[in-house]
């Protein structure tokens, strides 16, 4: 455990925790929504410190991240906990309910990465941010072994807090989930301006790759895909943009994406953006990278089977166009 880093003195031993927005007014002994963050003594401590319930090496592309480091695999872990509800969690195992923990020192897990020749750590299956002081303590050292730090994340946090973070981090993917903020807010218990703006700020400092699932029913009409494209393309339209397909899982016992949607998707997805991509399902060339100068196939992806025999010296095999790649 430590002491949280972003956090105020209340009246009557109360705290609040001002990490995230749902900025949690904790009493003696209360826990936070995201159940990370505890106020014990009148302090806000970061019970979750450490405390991991996953651990495993990764290809990275499973992340998703498709241009940073194509082909590579990264010491990925996690801790229990989330601060959003999405009633469809594809990890609800470990983000809402709970599984067994480890403690994990930010050194010991420096060293795992060394010792398995890793490109780095990403924290990532549940929600990273809650781990907020364990991630900030970690990537100094893990710096010091040249190793990156990836971040797996729904982009809910305070602007203060990710900038001072974003000094760490070399990669992010965020998930949008949907462009309607009553969305966010009734059902995700989240807030959509807060993540936009996430991805504004990390998209001028970083590498940041976008995830969106499509949900039948939820947002997968052409107006919503179309209201989503238009916005990340606003940012940057080089931003890779990966559009996921759903399985039932936790609350949500609807069919998965029909894999029509995902093409039609897809298919849109390539007006608006150099990159875009389907993810959970084999489609042929959903995963696949096109140069979007003169459509030459820079990296071809099966699975987790990664060629990129299209980029020669970090540039197009065939036009010479750079590439937009972390490499
Ligand atoms: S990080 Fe956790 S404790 Fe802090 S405000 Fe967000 S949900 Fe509440």
């Amino acid at each position: 455990m430590r002491e949280a880093m972003y956090w105020t003195k209340l009246e009557d031993g109360k705290v609040r925790c001002d990490l995230c927005p749902h900025k949690c007014i904790l009493k003696e002994g209360e826990i936070g929504i995201c159940e990370g963050k505890k106020n014990i003594g009148g302090k806000l401590i970061a019970v979750n410190y450490g405390e991991t319930v996953s651990l495993a090496m990764d290809p990275i592309e499973k992340k998703p991240l498709f241009h940073f480091y194509p082909g590579s695999y990264i010491l990925s872990t996690a801790p229990n906990g989330c601060n959003l509800r999405c009633p469809y969690c594809q990890n609800y195992e470990i983000s809402i309910a709970k599984a067994d923990t480890t403690y994990i020192s930010p050194e010991k897990l420096v060293d795992l990465a060394v010792y398995y020749k890793s490109r780095g750590i990403a924290f990532t299956y549940s929600e990273p941010l809650i781990w907020y002081e364990y991630i900030y303590d970690t990537a100094p050292i893990a710096k010091k072994h040249n190793l990156k730090i990836v971040l797996v994340t729904n982009g809910t946090i305070e602007e203060a807090p990710l900038r001072e973070l974003l000094k760490w981090v070399d990669a992010m993917n965020i998930d949008l989930k949907s462009m309607d903020e009553k969305y966010y807010r009734t059902v995700l218990k989240g807030n959509l301006e807060t993540v936009k703006n996430t991805i504004q700020i990390a998209s001028k400092s970083i590498h940041i790759e976008v995830t969106n699932l499509l949900i039948p029913g939820v947002n997968d009409t052409k107006e919503q895909i179309q209201k989503l494209l238009e916005w990340v393309a606003g940012v940057n339209d080089r931003i890779p943009l990966h559009f996921t397909r759903y399985f039932p899982h936790y609350k949500y016992v609807k069919a998965p994406t029909p894999v029509e949607t995902l093409k039609m998707a897809y298919e849109m997805g390539r007006k608006y953006l150099k990159y875009v991509y389907m993810g959970n399902v084999y489609t042929g060339e959903g995963e696949n990278t096109y140069c979007p100068v003169c459509g030459n196939l820079l990296v071809k992806r099966v699975g987790y089977q990664v060629n990129t025999s299209g980029i020669k010296k970090k540039r197009c095999s065939k036009c010479g166009n750079p590439v937009d790649f972390v490499l």
